[in-house]
């Protein structure tokens, strides 16, 4: 059998649904501020390498936030920015070493989910140094059988929710039809994106969060414990 799940003739041996999760947010909690940190170091890359007020690099870096999904999509696009040295100054010099701890109850819901009928991949718009970095501290790296990132070494930078990522995201975890995927992400556009996809789609929204006028998913939830009940099937029976 290929990595991919086919065998030697292009037939698919592995039949698993993919059950794909966002790291960022959504397998820690909002609470540990790990965004707002972001934030600041996002805002002092935009002063320091674009020449920009505070105030003026706040608001662009809103901005491509929101019409990119990531603000390096914007820097990388308008800017000639290096996505890689941006990598290094912002996202893999976050100080999470004594933030992001792991959570027993996290590992648990992971555990119990049926790995006979369920593939579960990690799918995150961070470069791959940040996302395997996060799971390992969170040690849960060993219960995912794949990553799709946004490779910050390929221009033009490809993340969610462009339907070419979600298109990666099934080619690189062998998923076989977008109505078999799961998928919880904490951000709003993904979730509209990959609803669109045709993937069963859930917005993570913490009680702490905005929620959205009308849930955007299939389901909303407030942690992902609740998955055991949007998605029965996908857990082994008690
Ligand atoms: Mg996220």
């Amino acid at each position: 059998m290929s990595a991919n799940g086919h065998s030697a003739d292009g037939a698919p041996t592995d039949q698993r649904s993919v059950f794909f999760f966002d790291i960022d947010n959504c397998l820690y909690p909002k609470s540990y501020k790990i965004h707002d940190l972001m934030g600041v170091l996002i805002d002092n890359y935009f002063q320091n390498h674009l020449g920009l007020t505070q105030d003026d690099a706040e608001t662009l870096h809103q901005r491509y936030y929101k019409d990119y999904g990531l603000a390096i999509e914007g820097l990388a696009r308008h800017h000639r920015v290096d996505p890689l040295e941006y990598n290094r100054l912002v996202d893999d010099a976050l100080p999470l070493d004594g933030l992001i701890k792991p959570d027993p109850k996290l590992r648990q819901l992971l555990e119990n989910i049926d790995r006979t009928k369920i593939k579960p991949w990690l799918f995150t718009n961070a470069h791959i140094t940040h996302g395997q970095r996060v799971v390992k501290l969170l040690e849960i790296d060993d219960l995912f059988e794949g990553i799709t990132y946004c490779d910050y070494t390929v221009q033009p930078l490809l993340c969610k929710p462009a339907v070419a990522m979600y298109d990666k995201a099934m080619r690189e975890s062998g998923a076989q039809n977008a109505a078999d995927c799961y998928f919880v992400d904490d951000s709003m556009i993904n979730i509209i994106g990959s609803k669109k996809y045709g993937w069963k789609s859930v917005h993570l929204v913490e009680p702490m969060s905005t929620s959205p006028p009308q849930p955007v998913g299939h389901f909303q939830i407030a942690g992902l414990e609740e998955l055991r009940h949007c998605f029965p099937e996908v857990f082994k029976k008690p």
